[in-house]
């Protein structure tokens, strides 16, 4: 399912070539979820017993400084690794009962973090979130309907997932500001944004279908991404601005917020994740927002001259008639 890199490709500057390195990353490419390093020197034994347990320690070390694996500390007392290629910064449920994690991501938690940093004027390094306790599986002795460390497909369908929220409520805001809007200029590019956000729309829903083929029971796994704000549509409260009625000049300033926050949410978060399909959904989205943002800003600064314009004539228009007037 995952393409795995290339080791070579993975070397940090100066690291020598070996097979037996090779070997061992490769193992632990295979593997899914968070492994000791005990964890893996039994896979490995298992395969070539000549590989000592010191060759992998060393091996996971220099994983974690060449950025393939990272080091997560659930209180154990030992260390545990997970791939960090394609896979996305993210936090952890721990059960107690059989030690067994899952992950999950969520940009709310991410916003009060940073609020909280910037606050306290605080540059931080590294977030960790872990929740303990006990999973579905120990507590009622169902079978967990998602296999362990199954996070790419979920991080790009929850991608999708937020980027298709945001494509409806940026079509139903165009779709109403086109319909309010006096200005025919304004409303034509109104109009124009809604299609091209009814096309956009269309090919993510295609790209969500090719990704359900992938896994057909991809729609019921439990959700990896939190994006409760976003989740939303980021466009839902600029809507409703215009159904309070408000003039050209506004409608296209609220559409002008609402691409902007859209475009900095997708790239921020983009930018934030490991190579993988989840960020190139969030950063092709991104380039989409700040495309339209453009528009909308040339759009307003043309009704700005246009309106000033219009006033000027009507001014001079008006002048004569006073002059006479007061004769
Ligand atoms: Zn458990
Ligand atoms: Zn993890």
């Amino acid at each position: 399912m995952t393409n795995f890199p290339n080791v070579r490709d993975l070397k940090p500057a100066g690291g020598r070539r070996s097979s037996k390195r090779e070997q061992i990353v490769n193992v632990f490419l295979r593997q899914e979820g968070h492994l000791s390093a005990d964890d893996l020197f039994d896979i490995i034994r298992n395969e070539d017993h000549r590989i000592s347990r010191a060759t992998v320690y060393r091996t996971l070390q220099w994983m974690v400084e060449a950025g393939i694996a990272r080091k997560v500390d659930f209180g154990e007392g030992r260390f545990r690794f997970e791939h960090s290629y394609r896979h996305p910064r993210h936090f952890h449920l721990i059960c107690k009962t059989c030690s067994r994690s899952s992950e999950f991501l969520s940009s709310d938690i991410e916003a009060i973090v940073e609020d909280v940093t910037a606050a306290r004027n605080f540059t931080a390094s590294q977030t960790v979130v872990q929740i303990y306790g006990t999973c579905e599986e120990c507590r009622t002795g169902k079978k967990a309907s998602a296999p362990d460390g199954y996070t790419e497909l979920l991080f790009a369908r929850d991608a999708l997932r937020i980027a298709i929220a945001t494509e409806r409520s940026g079509l139903e805001f165009y779709t109403r500001a086109a319909r309010l809007t006096q200005d025919a200029r304004g409303r034509s590019v109104f109009q124009k944004l809604a299609e091209e956000e009814r096309h956009h729309l269309g090919t993510l829903e295609a790209r969500y279908k090719t990704l359900l083929d992938r896994d057909p029971q991809l729609e019921s796994r439990p959700t990896f991404l939190f994006f409760k704000g976003a989740a939303n549509g980021l466009f839902a409260e600029g809507a409703e601005q215009l159904s309070r009625g408000v003039n050209d000049q506004q409608a296209l300033l609220i559409g002008i917020r609402c691409e902007r926050g859209s475009h900095r949410f997708f790239k921020r978060y983009g930018e934030r994740f490991e190579d993988s399909e989840g960020k190139q959904i969030f950063l092709e989205f991104a380039d989409e927002e700040r495309d339209h943002l453009a528009l909308l800003i040339r759009e307003y600064r043309s009704l700005v001259k246009r309106q000033r314009t219009a006033k000027r004539s009507t001014r001079s228009a008006d002048a004569p008639r006073r002059v006479s007037s007061a004769r």
